[in-house]
């Protein structure tokens, strides 16, 4: 298949030479590219050795510790067995690891130890099935990237906080002083956490309840009460009325470090719930919350949006031709011809499917459809190799709607993907705005 861009996001570099895990190379790469990365692997600890130092992206190290029963230090005497702490000497200290190890060697805690003190990112216990490993090391990749701004509202006067270490660690706060006006902040702004002060909610004992209660209340978002001493009295109304969470006043620093903590979890959550694990797009869920407060944006700063749905032509044919497989990869080309056209600012989504929906922002229905279109020769320039020397192009079609003229993002999806329908009825590998 021939392509510029990378088809996979991110890469595992792989030290095994268990036969279990050699003999399911593809049925793992398989689960792997659901995912969004691809295997690479390895069986001399000196080429894995080298591929790390080289490596510049945000890859993930595995080594499978049972290789080194097999393995051959090749120190000193080549015919001596690699022992463990060799391999950890030798592994880049700069990295961190992900060590797969038998459950007999997991029971020895002083072999434990040493590993989860050798740059240990995280460890596996085998036997351990394909798909879980794949699962697994999907969530250590979420972990590690820099990750979405996660936004933290704060009532009441918390002196101190490093707002500019705090943006560093992707946590941007918001202050607000009027507790009479924070819910409809809330409700505008949409931040992930809140934090209320003691003497705020001494105030009012009402507003957690009032944030809470709303039904379109964002249920992952979190509601922390600072409190300035133990006092079990407070701490409980504090629980009855809905708090998420106690914190106690410490040093700003401290109190710093644990915001950072709780929000790192909240974005590893927002991932697995919004996003897409084959292309690291926003799925449905996420797309419709970020659209809905896109609408809201481009209503109060009075400036235009439009909104495409986008549909693969003839899909069911590519896959009963050629196989689910090779399906799966026209649907990640899509997802990367696509992202090669989104600016800063505007949305994009693998619907379902093979469904895709953008968004522009500050564009009107006459620019979306030129956006869009640009893509779609984008797309249908893409050359599939399908076999030696036969190559096959492939196209969508997509329909398009504009803010302020539907005015929820609802309506905009419903329209355009009514006009998805008719570009579809009219011939297909095109973009329509109205009836045609
Ligand atoms: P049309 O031009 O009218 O869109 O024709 P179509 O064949 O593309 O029809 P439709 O959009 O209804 O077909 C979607 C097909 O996509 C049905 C389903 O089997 C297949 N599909 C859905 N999700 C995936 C996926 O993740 N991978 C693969 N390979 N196929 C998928
Ligand atoms: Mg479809
Ligand atoms: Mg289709």
């Amino acid at each position: 298949m021939t392509s510029e861009a990378p088809l996979y996001r991110n890469h595992v570099l792989l030290l095994s030479q268990n036969f279990t895990i050699k003999d399911n190379q593809d049925e793992l790469q398989l689960h792997a590219h659901k995912y969004d990365f691809d295997f690479r692997f390895f069986c001399e600890v000196k080429d894995f050795v080298k591929a790390v130092e080289a490596d510049t992206g945000n890859s993930l190290f595995v080594i499978d510790l049972d290789a080194l029963h097999n393995m051959q230090s090749d120190m000193e005497d080549k015919r001596k067995t690699l022992m463990l702490g060799e391999l950890l000497q030798r592994l880049p200290a700069n990295h961190s690891y992900v060590y797969l190890q038998s459950a007999r060697q997991g029971s020895r805690f002083l072999l434990q130890q040493r590993l989860v003190d050798s740059n240990c990112l995280a460890y596996a216990e085998k036997p351990i099935p394909n798909d879980v490993l794949v699962d697994k090391l999907f969530n250590l990749f979420i972990q590690k990237k820099r990750g979405d701004l996660i936004r933290l509202m704060v009532l009441g006067e918390v002196p101190g906080l490093d707002e500019d270490a705090l943006l560093r660690r992707r946590l941007e706060l918001l202050r607000h002083t009027d507790a009479q006006t924070l819910h409809l902040r809330v409700k505008d702004v949409q931040p992930e956490m809140v934090l209320i002060t003691e003497a705020e909610f001494e105030r009012n004992e009402a507003i957690v309840r009032i944030l809470k209660k709303n039904v379109e209340a964002d249920p992952v978002r979190e509601i922390m009460l600072l409190q300035q001493r133990l006092d079990a009295n407070l701490t409980r109304r504090a629980l009855a009325g809905g708090f998420d969470a106690i914190m106690q006043a410490t040093e700003p620093v401290l109190l710093a470090g644990q915001l950072i903590n709780r929000a790192d979890k909240i974005r590893v959550n927002k991932d697995l719930i919004g996003k897409d694990r084959a292309t690291g797009l926003l799925n449905k869920v996420g797309l419709q919350k970020k659209a809905q407060e896109l609408v809201r944006q481009a209503a109060r700063e009075e400036v235009p949006l439009s909104l495409g749905v986008v549909d693969i032509d003839k899909f069911k044919t590519i896959n009963d031709t050629w196989g689910h497989h090779f399906g799966d990869i026209v649907i990640k080309r899509l997802s990367l011809a696509l992202a090669q056209h989104v600016e800063e600012g505007d949305l994009l989504s693998r619907f379902g499917g093979e469904e895709f929906v953008v968004v522009f922002w500050n564009t009107t229905l006459e620019e979306g459809q030129r956006r869009l279109d640009a893509m779609r020769s984008s797309f249908c320039a893409t050359a599939f190799e399908v076999a030696p020397g036969d190559v096959r192009h492939f196209s969508f079609s997509g329909g398009m709607a504009a803010f302020p003229e539907y005015k929820s993002e609802n309506e905009l999806f419903l329209r355009a993907d009514a006009m998805l329908y008719e570009a579809k009825e009219n011939g297909r590998n095109q973009v329509c705005i109205r009836p045609v």
